[in-house]
């Protein structure tokens, strides 16, 4: 019981990462453990997935608890399957979506003393380096007498039209060593990659968060319409059931996103088939107007099993 400062750490915002200046960054791109001197590997990053937007304004994301197994159980994906079926949480679901990061042993050549870092990465980055690592021609870009540096030119999105950050990613054209820049310990840090990962929380709180996920939906939702008025027409509307699982916005999620296995019942719709028959009104009547809905804590559910029933 209490505080696990070790963790506290390891998973705050404020990892020692590499962070990228503005500009031109030479990085020589490291083996992400110290298996590769031993034996071949086929990865040059560790990769692992993450929630955004879940919990206080400003907190870190929630890794998910599928990382290293998609077969595991993790609430927030399981919720995020449900809310899926709806139109209404396009953007919630767009938000909370398992996204890829991927973390990697650097080197700074321009900045040696530093050490060996840990960077953590986006796809767009990590896929730049493994179009080169694949490329027969650039040979073995983690070879530390015969790789190749990176150079990287980060502009800020706050200086590009498109608002977003941009990083423009090229090898050197020749071959370099790098030995004679590392510094004493270097093969700790190197092994010490993996660890550097962000923890998923328990089941319990990752429970927690899935719940939390309902209360800022409920506000942004426009208000529910009469029956009567809702009878969708099969040319336009398609029915829940119809509407693909990965039918997300073009652009939103892309490639980032990883995409959640569907079963053709989710735990959670076992627990409303539950749940509906101990609350009469589970998913028959709802209002966001109804003071009974706002106080309910299935709330979230309800509306999205009344929505499937229209
Ligand atoms: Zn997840």
């Amino acid at each position: 019981m209490g505080l696990n400062k070790e963790g506290l750490k390891k998973n705050s915002i404020g990892r020692d990462l590499f962070e990228f200046k503005e500009g031109v960054n030479l990085l020589r791109v490291l083996p992400p453990d110290m298996k590769y001197f031993m034996e071949d590997i086929d990865y040059i990053a560790h990769r692992y997935l993450t929630h955004w937007g879940i919990g206080p304004e400003g907190a870190p994301p929630v890794t998910c608890a599928r990382s290293q197994d998609d077969s595991n159980s993790c609430p927030i994906c399981d919720k995020i399957r449900v809310l899926k079926r709806n139109p209404a949480f396009e953007k919630v679901v767009n938000d909370i979506y398992p996204r890829s990061r991927y973390l990697l042993n650097v080197l700074d050549v321009n900045a040696p003393e530093k050490g060996v870092q840990w960077m953590e990465t986006g796809p767009k980055i990590y896929r730049e380096i493994l179009k080169y690592a694949l490329d027969p021609e650039y040979g073995d870009i983690l070879d530390l007498d015969k790789g190749r540096n990176f150079k990287v030119t980060y502009t800020p999105g706050s200086k590009h039209s498109s608002g977003y950050n941009q990083y423009d990613t090229i090898p050197s054209a020749s071959e370099s060593s790098v030995r004679s820049l590392l510094t004493e310990g270097w093969k700790t840090k190197v092994a010490g990659l993996f660890e550097s990962m962000r923890t998923p929380p328990s089941i319990e709180e990752l429970e927690e968060l899935a719940r939390s996920i309902d209360s800022p939906i409920m506000d942004e939702l426009p208000p529910s319409k009469p029956k009567t008025q809702q009878a969708p027409s099969p040319q336009t509307s398609p029915t829940l059931q119809e509407v693909q699982v990965d039918a997300l916005p073009e652009g939103s999620i892309k490639e980032d996103a990883v995409k959640v296995v569907e079963s053709k019942q989710s735990p959670l719709d076992q627990s409303s088939q539950t749940q509906s028959s101990e609350k009469p009104c589970f998913g028959k009547q709802f209002s966001l107007s109804e003071s009974t809905c706002k106080a309910c804590a299935r709330r979230g559910d309800c509306m999205v099993e009344f929505t499937r029933a229209m």
